[in-house]
């Protein structure tokens, strides 16, 4: 029988107009970035988290830790890529993977399917097992008052053979 493993991710980043926006490993053109130590992705984060969370091998924190300088300014494709590692060294893969992002604006709809592709070469995974998505707050709260970006992420890992 195939072992299945499920995890869930959450990250919350604040606009910052000194940054640019890097969601999901792309480049986003709008006038705030994400705030952060690394560059602050936290779709990749928060996919990261699920993919750990999966396997209880701890949080994005406690492997890439944010007062150690070497993750200052880091490509969170890299983190997103490490954590991978570790699962498939466990002996498994990903099932599938479901994203929600939560902010106001920008308006992500034209960048949903450029968010899947890069995901996709990242983990070299099918586009047809990521699932990126995008709500607003309805202007309530923190993202409903645009200061920042929250995002969920779940998936499920399969053992492999
Ligand atoms: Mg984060």
């Amino acid at each position: 029988m195939t072992r299945i493993r499920i995890g869930y991710g959450y990250d919350v980043h604040p606009f910052s107009e000194t940054r640019e926006l890097i969601l999901g490993g792309i480049r986003i053109p709008y006038p705030m970035g994400l705030l952060g130590h690394s560059d602050a992705d936290a779709l990749l984060h928060a996919l990261t988290d699920a993919i750990l969370g999966a396997l209880a091998l701890g949080d994005i924190g406690t492997h890439f830790p944010d007062t150690d300088p070497q993750y200052k300014g880091a490509d969170s494709g890299i983190l997103l890529q490490d954590a991978y590692t570790m699962v498939r060294a466990r002996g498994y893969r990903l099932g599938n993977a479901d994203m929600t992002v939560v902010c106001e604006k920008p308006k992500l709809k034209p960048y949903i399917n450029p968010i899947r592709k890069r995901i996709a070469s990242l983990l070299d995974v099918g586009e047809e097992d990521l699932s990126v998505k995008a709500t607003t707050h309805e202007k309530m709260g923190f993202v409903g008052r645009e200061e920042g970006i929250a995002v969920h992420a779940v998936v499920l890992l399969m053992e492999e053979g």
